[in-house]
């Protein structure tokens, strides 16, 4: 049986590679499809640290996949943030928790697309209504996932059924969900040793509406203040970035995941972002309170705007 790729988006996140190898064990479990999961780039330390917790190796990268190449995504649908060739790939499943966008198949496929804070979410609903017992490793992983998206159940994405998961995954990985999730967290906000390129790549997104395209990054921290000590440096990085990308729109978020805010640092048509979010920007950076999703409370209000 031909070998199906299972991977997130590009610049992965916690979630898109754990999920990836989630899927990958409830596959093997229901026996249907080979199917072995992928990253598409680099894991970033809060990843590093539930993998090295959990005794889980990450999985191989994956550069590009050759046309009619069997595959299923994770973590996104957009063909903007996938692997190189996703176009002639043969997407055969998606589970995500994203707007669609950018995504279209030739053939019919299973999509279960949910909105909630999570993949690991629905993938619990999956393996609960297919009957498979997630071990608990697997239950590790997928609480891991879900206290990365969610902030520790704090971000405005994060639903009743999130809630209900994690604390049901909490029990079967035998961790305290608190103690370990402001471990994980703060294993992410270790910026130390990144390049301006890097800091302003950890998770940084595509997106393209009428025409318009912009990218939005993120990076958590405890504290801005400390962040914004290199901001000079990154916005030549973002400048160089744009140019490279064609890009007409950056927004970088950096995020407090402990108070809930994030400041934003704006280069290309800061108009648009002036006016999705009522700011007057001042040397390129304003300060939103309350706000740390990007899914909910930056790309519906930049959309809107365009
Ligand atoms: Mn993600
Ligand atoms: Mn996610």
């Amino acid at each position: 049986m031909e070998e199906i790729y299972i991977f997130g988006h590009k610049n992965p996140d916690t979630d898109s590679i754990l999920s990836a190898l989630v899927l990958e064990a409830i596959e093997k479990t229901m026996g249907i499809y080979k199917a072995k999961a992928y990253r598409l780039g680099e894991v970033n330390k809060e990843t590093q640290y539930a993998l090295d917790y959990f005794g889980v190796k990450a999985p191989e990268l994956l550069e590009e996949v050759k046309a009619g190449q069997p595959v299923m995504l994770v973590d996104h649908n957009s063909f903007d943030q996938s692997v190189k060739g996703i176009e002639k790939a043969k997407v055969i499943r998606v589970i995500d928790h994203h707007k669609i966008a950018n995504f279209e198949t030739h053939e019919p496929l299973f999509y279960l697309g949910m909105p909630v804070g999570c993949t690991a979410t629905i993938l619990e609903e999956m393996s609960k209504v297919s009957g498979i017992k997630i071990d608990r490793i697997t239950a590790g992983l997928m609480l891991s996932c879900i206290i990365s998206d969610t902030l520790l159940l704090k971000s405005p994405t994060c639903t009743e059924r999130d809630k209900i998961a994690a604390k049901k995954l909490a029990k079967i990985a035998g961790v305290d969900m608190d103690a370990y999730g402001l471990d994980l967290l703060k294993a992410g906000t270790d910026l130390s040793d990144l390049t301006p390129e890097q800091l302003i790549n950890i998770d940084s997104k595509p997106f393209t509406i009428n025409g318009v395209k912009y990218q939005v990054a993120q990076i958590n921290t405890v504290s801005i203040e400390d962040v914004l000590k290199d901001k000079e440096a990154m916005e030549e990085a973002m400048k160089n970035f744009m140019q490279e990308n064609k890009v007409d729109l950056f927004v970088l978020m950096i995020t407090d995941i402990l108070e809930s805010n994030s400041q934003i640092i704006v280069l290309g048509k800061q108009e648009i972002a002036e006016k999705a979010f009522a700011i007057k920007l001042e040397n390129n950076t304003a300060f939103l309170p309350g706000v740390v999703s990007r899914k909910k409370q930056i790309i519906p209000n930049i959309d809107g705007v365009l």
